[in-house]
């Protein structure tokens, strides 16, 4: 049975039309699908009933169930537990800012197969790619949670969003869409631990999409311990294709460094990262690591992390300390899922 949720205009109208029916119910149908989040076919009462038994055999609208909400305190941050059909579970955050910016983080895979050692999504590995619908429905949900307008989404939750391309893009494209929730591309950010002919591959779509990489380290022999794929990609050549991204999309690309404390955060490591990035153009966002039960790591001293930021803008690269959002609600990558447990009844 087709899921209707991932679907694009063309593909509904396409639809419609194979059941005999005009094209521009493929219009209502995105209406019913992507603006008002029907969960069924029986409130779509301006579609014919014919039509709605015919769809209500030959596909489904694959929805996400809330299964537990977290607010942080004074409100700048919701963190929700959804469930997928199989009973599986990922988590999505709703950001708020100042300035207006309501932001959601999603996830484009249950677990995630990259391994990194400090990451609390690491350790039970990769359960499977989500659908296109699947990453799109965790921003309509949040919308309709919250009742807040999303301004940006970034594809930092569980997961590597470019270990599952296809439905990365294909939700990226749905998110832009003016039947979609109409998400200007340069509001929309794709982070990457560092698959380098995936960057390539963006690179080549033409999309003015962000492009965030997460470094951990400024050479090889240390990110080969943090991010194992370095082993495969290692520095130099993804420094290489990230240059190559911002020439080809003009997008400035950012760095996501998170410190850990007698690991990556000495003043050292700060002067090797910004040679590494000299003349890039490129923006550091500095993450002070989120404990994870059970993990050896510790979080810097709030001047370590000060200093380690203050000697990159020294060197002229522009940095930047990313506000603490997740602690109080365990939103450190995959925490409530941990503590939640991993399948719920579908
Ligand atoms: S840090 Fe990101 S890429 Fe690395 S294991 Fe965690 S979710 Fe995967």
């Amino acid at each position: 049975m087709r899921d209707l949720v991932g679907l694009t205009l063309q593909e509904l109208e396409a639809l419609a039309a194979g059941l005999g029916e005009p094209r521009y119910r493929g219009r209502q149908l995105a209406r019913w699908v992507y603006d008002r989040r029907a969960i069924g076919f029986e409130v779509m009462t301006d579609l014919p009933e014919g039509l709605r038994a015919r769809l209500a055999t030959d596909a489904h609208i694959g929805r996400l169930r809330l299964v537990r909400r977290v607010d942080a305190a004074g409100d700048l941050t919701t963190k929700a537990l959804l469930a997928l059909r199989d009973g599986l579970t990922v988590e999505t955050v709703l950001m708020r800012y100042d300035d207006g910016r309501r932001t959601v983080c999603v996830s484009t895979q249950v677990g995630c197969g990259m391994g990194c050692t400090f990451c609390a999504t690491a350790l039970a590995g990769l359960a499977r790619n989500l659908s296109a619908g699947e990453i799109v429905d965790q921003v309509l949900l949040m919308r309709e949670l919250t009742g807040e307008r999303v301004t940006h989404v970034v594809f930092m939750g569980m997961g590597e969003p470019l270990a599952n391309y296809e439905a990365t893009l294909r939700a990226v494209r749905l998110l832009n869409a003016p039947y979609g929730p109409h998400i200007a591309m340069r509001r929309l950010t794709i982070s990457t631990v560092g698959l380098v002919p995936q960057i390539r591959r963006l690179a080549a779509e033409g999309l003015q999409l962000t492009l965030a990489i997460s470094l951990h380290a400024p050479d090889d022999a240390l990110r080969s311990q943090l991010v194992p794929v370095n082993r495969r990609w290692p520095l130099a050549e993804l420094v290489a294709a990230a240059r190559d991204y911002a020439a080809a999309t003009g997008r400035r690309v950012t760095f996501e460094y998170v410190l850990m404390a007698g690991v990556n955060d000495g003043e050292r490591r700060a002067h090797e990262l910004a040679a590494l990035l000299a003349g890039l153009g490129a923006h550091v966002n500095v993450i002070p690591w989120n404990p994870v039960y059970g993990m050896a790591y510790r979080r810097p001293a709030p001047q370590a992390v000060s200093r380690f930021a203050a000697v990159l803008r020294r060197r002229g690269v522009p940095a930047t300390i990313r506000v603490d959002r997740g602690v109080e609600i365990e939103a450190a990558c995959g925490q409530l899922q941990r503590t939640h447990g991993a399948r719920v009844p579908a």
